[in-house]
Parts: C-alpha cells; structure tokens; sequence
C-alpha cells in the first residue's frame, strides 16, 4: 500500500542546502525554488523546503496588538525565519493578517453543539479574504525573480486579491475567471487595473487545465489556488493562531477547501512549529466542501485514495468550484496519514448555516459558511466531542455576493411617511 509522504531525496545538484528548494509533495522530488511551474511534472503539488526549520523562530511571540500597531511590520516580516524569501518588502504588504480569532458566542455554540468553538475571522483581511496572505507571499517572489506581471485563474476572491497586490507592487496583473463569477468579485478586481479575461462556456476544471498548459508553453507563471508560493503565505495563519491561543493547539482547524492551497498552508505552519519545536502535536483539519462539489470530501468520506471528480455542478458557493483539484491527491494522503475529518454541505445547509452566522454578527460568503454546517453534522454524528477546542476559518466577506441575499428571508419594509410610526410603536421594538 501506499503513497510516502516526504520521501527524502537529495536536492537536484548544484542547488545548495542552505537555500529554499521545491519538493513534490507524494514522491519527494525535488527542483528549483525558482521553478515556474507550479505542479511537479506528474502532476503532484509542491511544497517549499526551508533549510534550517528546526532553528526557526517567532520573532515575537507576545503583544500581538502591539506588534499589530507598528507601521509597515507585515505578517512576512513577523515570520520571516519560517519564509523562504531573500528579503521581506514590507514596502508590498497591505496590512494583511493578524486577523481576529474570536470565540463563536453561545449562539452558534448551541446551533453547533460545540462548546469552544472559535472563529478566526479573515473577512477582515485589505480585499476581505485570506487570499491576501498569499498574495503577498507571491508578489514578493515575483519582485524577487524580476518579474513584471502576476496571472492567476480564480472564481472571484483570488483575482481581486492579486489585482490589488499588483497594483500595490506596480506589477501587470491578468485574471483568468469562470463566467460564474460574482459581479462584486469581477467588478473589485477591474478596479484595481487588472486585465480580466472572463470564460465562456467551459467547465472551470478544464480551464483552469488549459490555462496552466499555455502558461508553460509561454513561459508565464501563473499563480493558481494551489500554488506553493501562496501556500508559504497561508502559513502566516498557523503562526497567528499558536500566538492567540498561548501556544496551545486547536484540536480541530476546519476549512472550506476548493484548490486546495489554505488547507495544506494552514497544516504546513503548524508542522514546521513542530519541527521547530515549538508545539509537541499537530492539529487534525477538518476538509469542508459543499455536498454538490465535493472532490476531496467525499473521496475520504468513502475511504478512496484518488479524487472524485465532479464536472458542471452548481453551487451558491462559487469560491469553492475546483471539481477536480490539480494536486488534491496530497491531501487525501494526508487526511489519511494525519487523520484528519471531512464533511460536505448541501446547498439548504449552506445558506442556513450563513443566516446563523449573519444573526451572531458575521456576515460571510457562501463559502465561508459550509465549515459551519460540517461541523452541526460532525457533532451530531458524534465524531467531534462537544469540548473538543475547534477553529473555524472564516474565509471571505459576505458583500463579496450580493445576489445570494435573494436566498434569504429578509425583514425589510417599505413605507412613505405616514407609515413610519407604526414601526416605532412599542410592540415593534
Ligand atoms: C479561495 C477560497 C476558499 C478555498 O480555498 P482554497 O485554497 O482554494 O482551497 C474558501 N473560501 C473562500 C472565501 C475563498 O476565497
């Protein structure tokens, strides 16, 4: 049986060990940091080797209000021993991460039936998704490699992310999108100055393959949801949680996972805290996917090795649409190997779970709420204890997508003047 994870193999020659190098993630070969492209020639994700992890440190590991108030300290610069970048350019950083994590409230504990759960909350990153981390991660390796412009394939919230990084960076940005994509989204990248390509009339899986074909033909990097490069960024939210939570370990980290990168990002922090002996334990993650779109769920659901593809499907939550997840194998590898959970959300289940977390006082996407969902069902299954210490990511903002309020029963009233004080009567308020 079996896929080997982090089968050593030493570095291809003439790359020194002393500098950042690219692994793939299920066989373990290696190549250039600099590589462009974003797979291993099979297929498989790569991962960023840091040398010398074991010596790494948390440059600051108290005051994260204060490290916060220092203008122009970015997440890269907080962490910088555990990146693989020459320098930290805070000159590129927005004012990303050092999100808030926030117990959930007796609401949405007792809609859940956990008991301590957490919600670090990345609505309130600069474009209101985690994809910011990320972006900066890859606009400082472009500016590292001389490189003049930034392409990605997205569904909304990457786009607008790099799009604004570019900007920031004065770097050309192109987004390749579905037409599924939300106007919010489409209208928030273009603002920025990116150039938007949008489409028609292909399955997102089979795009997001063409495209990622071409770029090699032409020598373009583009940047995808898996990227190794965004995944170094994704790490930052590792590093803040073990900060917040006092050096502990959430038993649970669950997470909406679409190409897969956060997910892989998130675990791979916390496995270099271990390394660097900073935790004795890793956290189980918990893959969320939406019922009608559920590659990766479904296949550790079903116990199968390889993904389930899905093709065509609809779902309200458009930020989670990669049917077939380049690289998606190694986290199968690893739900197996770490014994990690996953659960799906159908499309009522969804939008329920957003109109709780609206009603405690977040408004999110679609996307963002399927965690929520997955973890009522893991609880009633009994497969999560009621005391277990639980952290939900809540991924992106709810103004991302207008066009699902239509989806939700809404108490609003129209009225001219006379009608007005009849809202103000006593058994209004
Ligand atoms: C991108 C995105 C996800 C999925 O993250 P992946 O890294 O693609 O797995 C989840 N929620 C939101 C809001 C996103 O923008």
């Amino acid at each position: 049986m079996g896929i080997q994870l982090h089968l050593y193999i030493a570095p291809f020659k003439g790359v020194s060990m002393l500098k950042p190098y690219l692994i793939s993630t299920l066989s373990g070969v290696s190549y250039p940091f600099q590589r462009l492209e974003e797979f291993a020639e099979n297929g498989e994700s790569l991962e960023v080797v840091i040398p010398n992890i074991e010596h790494a440190k948390l440059r600051q590991t108290q005051g994260i209000a204060a490290a916060s108030m220092v203008v122009g300290a970015s997440i890269c610069q907080r962490y910088a021993d555990f990146l693989p970048f020459q320098e930290m350019h805070p000159e590129l950083s927005l004012g990303e991460g050092m999100t808030a994590l926030v117990p959930a409230g007796a609401k949405l504990s007792a809609w859940t039936g956990l008991e301590n759960l957490l919600l670090k909350n990345e609505t309130i990153n600069p474009t209101w998704s985690f994809k910011d981390r990320g972006s900066l991660a890859c606009t400082i390796m472009a500016i590292e490699q001389k490189e003049r412009a930034m392409a990605t394939i997205s569904t909304g919230n990457m786009g607008q992310s790099v799009a604004a990084y570019g900007a920031r960076a004065g770097l050309k940005v192109m987004v390749f999108l579905p037409e599924f994509a939300p106007k919010e989204k489409i209208l928030a990248m273009a603002i920025h100055g990116a150039t938007v390509v949008r489409v028609h009339g292909a399955d997102y899986g089979d795009m997001k393959d063409m495209v990622i074909e071409l770029a090699s033909k032409h020598g373009v990097r583009v940047a995808s949801g898996n990227n190794p490069i965004r995944v170094e960024g994704y790490k930052t939210e590792a590093f803040e949680l073990f900060e917040q939570l006092d050096g502990e370990v959430p038993d649970y980290i669950a997470v909406p996972t679409s190409a897969c990168g956060h997910i892989r990002g998130i675990f791979k922090g916390f496995r270099e805290l271990h390394q660097a002996g900073l935790i004795d334990r890793l956290p189980k993650m918990i893959v969320v996917q939406a019922a009608t779109n559920s590659p990766i769920a479904s296949a550790i659901k079903s116990g199968s090795r390889t993904m389930i593809p899905f093709r065509n499907f609809t779902t309200i939550a458009e930020a989670l649409s990669s049917g077939r997840p380049p690289g998606g194998e190694e986290i199968i590898a690893k739900a197996y190997k770490y014994g990690w959970l996953a659960e799906d959300a159908a499309e009522e289940e969804i939008l329920e779970a957003q109109n709780q977390l609206a009603c405690a006082g977040f408004f999110v996407e679609p996307a963002s709420a399927t965690t929520l969902a997955a973890l009522r069902k893991l609880y009633s299954s009994r497969t999560i204890d009621a005391k277990a210490r639980v952290v939900a990511v809540l991924t992106g903002s709810g103004l991302k997508d207008i066009g699902v309020a239509s989806r939700h029963k809404l108490d609003i009233v129209d009225t001219d003047m006379n009608g007005i004080e009849q809202y103000i009567s006593a058994e209004k308020l």
